[in-house]
């Protein structure tokens, strides 16, 4: 029946993401929970949800709109992730976390898991110390024993959890891919992703060689897109992304993301958001989704091309 269900869900799920690429519009793919600031494009509000705020909100969305891939964007340590991932799972709903490696100790690892975490990306610059460093904040000692730790839960557990490190790409990670790539394929990471930067570039040609090399990678390991791969090539650092040269920009019904203090957007570029508080009797999902029209209409008009893999992906 769960087998059942999840086929359900899934075919749900292409059947929007088909209609949002398509311009059609109708409710979103996807439901983005960002819990903290993890890598946000901009400052996020300091007033926070408690966690049954959290389990409310879900409870909203997926009553309006069915079970659908839930995406978590949080640092490893946040109190409010294990609880999550267990409460989107138990709701039919597919689980993505996009997160950091330090916390993740053997303890957590299994504990993700069995809450029935089903893919989590974690933010790697390169097995340069020093790069690591500078653009994730983290040692790669660490790094190197979080992905170990995920990858004996995986096995203890027989758990089907998908791996995956994302690479922030910049001058100072692009040296870092091969040797990134080969480390993780060694060790039986799933796959790489290259994020494109929220806004950025040009890049210089060195920088691009090293796209080349990941464009050359076999499926399913490497996990970012020729569109992605072409628009970071394209990026001229004059605002997010590049100058679209045709369509409309998908992410308005692709994706709804709640940020930490309950408000509703699509685009963390564009503004008319709207809030959606817990135990509020005008917190109902379509409302909102109604009040964030304006919100769409923004995106539908933006002349930008967005790669990053947290609003395509
Ligand atoms: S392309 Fe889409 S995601 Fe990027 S700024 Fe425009 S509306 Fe937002």
């Amino acid at each position: 029946m769960k087998a059942l269900e999840q086929l359900v869900v899934r075919a749900r799920t292409r059947l929007r993401e088909g209609r949002a690429l398509a311009g059609l519009g109708g409710r979103p793919a996807r439901l983005v929970l960002r819990l903290d600031d993890l890598d946000a494009p901009g400052p996020i509000p300091a007033e926070l949800l408690k966690l049954e705020d959290w389990y409310d909100i879900v409870v909203r969305v997926v009553e309006w709109s069915g079970p659908l891939p839930v995406h978590l964007v949080a640092r490893s340590e946040h109190p409010f992730l294990a609880e999550m991932v267990r409460f989107a799972h138990r709701l039919e709903c597919p689980t993505t976390l996009r997160t950091t490696a330090a916390g993740i100790s053997p303890r957590r690892a299994d504990e993700l898991v069995d809450c029935g975490l089903e893919r989590i990306v974690v933010r790697v610059a390169g097995v340069n110390e020093a790069t690591q460093r500078a653009v994730v904040g983290e040692s790669v000692a660490d790094t190197r024993r979080a992905i170990a730790a995920l990858l004996a839960a995986r096995v203890s557990r027989a758990a089907p959890l998908d791996i995956v490190l994302e690479v922030p790409f910049d001058a100072r990670t692009a040296p870092e891919l091969r040797a990134l790539c080969e480390e993780a394929r060694t060790v039986g990471v799933d796959g790489v992703r290259v994020a494109a930067p929220w806004a950025g570039g040009p890049f210089e040609s060195g920088a691009l060689d090293a796209l080349g090399w990941v464009a050359k990678q076999d499926r399913p390991f490497r996990r970012t897109s020729a569109d992605t791969l072409g628009a970071v090539r394209e990026m001229r650092g004059d605002g997010p992304g590049t100058p679209r040269k045709g369509g409309a920009c998908p992410v308005g019904t692709l994706r709804v993301e709640i940020l930490p203090d309950g408000t509703l957007l699509s685009c963390p570029f564009k503004g008319d958001r709207t809030r959606m508080l817990s135990r509020d009797p005008s917190g109902a999902m379509a409302l909102a989704w109604k009040a964030l029209e304006k919100h769409r209409d923004a995106i539908r008009t933006c002349d930008r091309a967005c790669a990053h893999p947290e609003l395509t992906a």
